[in-house]
């Protein structure tokens, strides 16, 4: 789950990271009000959750409220890379000498965290990496001892850091590690840091991922979710306990257990077909669950068969099919359906699907097979 930059900043804030006076607003009127209670000049912020906003021109300064107002009521009616604006962030301006970059992800091949800097900040890290990798400074952060006082000094070395910020500079990452840290996050980037003409730190921009799997830890946090950027597939999925994903295939999938879901999508491509969702319906699934899912899958107008596939152990076959036959009630599909359906009460199933009209396989490569070809047409 992606937070917005002004939220982002005040979980930065909680944690001792220096960021310019601000406020967000969702309309110019109060954007024109934050700007006059900032006194001077600010900048107008969109708040997407997509990267390069001050490129798109989502990102200006304005050296009055009026101004402000003005921008914020262009920005406001602006869509980023598809996303549209529903707020902006108003932030007293910096006044920027020097742009620093300052991350900190998971290195899954080391196994921990790492703390990434770089001199060249602002601009997209990415590019620093694939043309300058030497000035991109690293240190792992072993996760039980946390962020030591000696990295931080030798990232701030590393990236040639005027000496008399090192210490402002040690709190800044020490409090985007606590960030990192205490939030379950994923990534916590600050790009820009900024040097002020007056010599301070400032973390004028920042993006938090977080770790789904940990929300339920982070009630506080969860809430934050901006449901623009999901499909509304998704949305309704996760209100059922399900897991998907949209993909772009024509193969509608319906699996328990993500195992499972994985190795029917690659069977699926292996026999020339090509996945359109990844669901997992999770153990112990009801019918009404399968219901939901069955929905789900068909509400992408793409979908020319689906594939049900089905191991019971916790799930009961019987239970599968009666939510099957349920969602056939509901939403008529006119798509061919493969199902295959194994384990606990899998016969009961099976003898309640009999009269549905579906094709059954036996096995996972004969049913992608089939569902392969029920896609492309080839069977009735
Ligand atoms: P992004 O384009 O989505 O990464 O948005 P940022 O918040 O990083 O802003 C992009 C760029 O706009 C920054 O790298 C800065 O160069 C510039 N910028 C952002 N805020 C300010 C500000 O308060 N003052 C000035 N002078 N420039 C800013
Ligand atoms: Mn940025």
């Amino acid at each position: 789950m992606k937070l917005h930059e002004y939220q982002s900043k005040l979980i930065f804030a909680e944690y001792g990271v220096p960021i310019p006076k601000g406020s967000v607003a969702a309309t110019a009127s109060e954007a024109k009000q934050i700007a006059e209670e900032l006194g001077g000049r600010v900048v107008v912020k969109s708040q997407v959750l997509v990267g390069g906003r001050g490129k798109a021109g989502g990102i200006r300064l304005a050296k009055s409220p009026a101004e402000a107002e003005e921008l914020a009521t262009q920005i406001l009616s602006m869509e980023i890379k598809g996303l549209p604006v529903r707020k902006v962030l108003i932030d007293e301006a910096a006044d920027i000498q020097h742009e620093i970059y300052l991350g900190i992800t998971n290195d899954r091949a080391a196994r921990r965290p790492v703390m990434m800097a770089s001199s060249e900040g602002g601009v997209d890290i990415e590019e620093v990496a694939r043309v300058t990798p030497e000035k991109i400074i690293r240190a792992h952060i072993d996760p039980l001892l946390g962020l030591q006082g000696y990295q931080a000094r030798d990232i701030a070395a590393g990236i040639d850091l005027p000496r008399e910020l090192w210490r402002s500079f040690g709190k800044i990452a020490e409090g985007l590690w606590q960030a990192y840290k205490q939030s379950d996050a994923t990534l916590a980037e600050i790009n820009p840091l900024v040097i002020t003409h007056d010599n301070k730190l400032v973390a004028v921009d920042g993006k938090m991922v977080l770790d789904d799997s940990a929300l339920f830890r982070h009630p506080e946090l969860a809430d934050k979710r901006d449901l623009d950027i999901e499909a509304s597939a998704e949305i309704e999925a996760r209100k059922y306990g399900l897991s998907f994903i949209k993909l772009d295939g024509d193969i509608g999938c319906m699996v328990n257990g993500a195992g499972l879901a994985m190795t029917s999508m690659d069977v699926i491509k292996f026999f020339g077909g090509e996945p359109a969702n990844f669901l997992d319906i999770g153990g112990g699934a009801n019918a009404e669950k399968v219901a939901a899912a069955f929905r789900i899958i068909l509400s992408d107008p793409n979908i020319k068969a689906i594939l049900i596939n089905i191991f019971g152990g916790i799930t009961r076959g019987d239970e599968v099919a009666r939510g099957i036959l349920a969602a056939m009630e509901e939403v008529k599909p006119d798509v061919p359906m493969v199902v295959r359906l194994v384990g606990t009460n899998a016969e009961e199933g099976r003898k309640l699907l009999a009269d549905a009209k579906m094709i059954t396989a036996d096995t996972l490569a004969d049913a992608a097979q089939k569902a392969v070809a029920a896609a492309k047409g080839e069977t009735k």
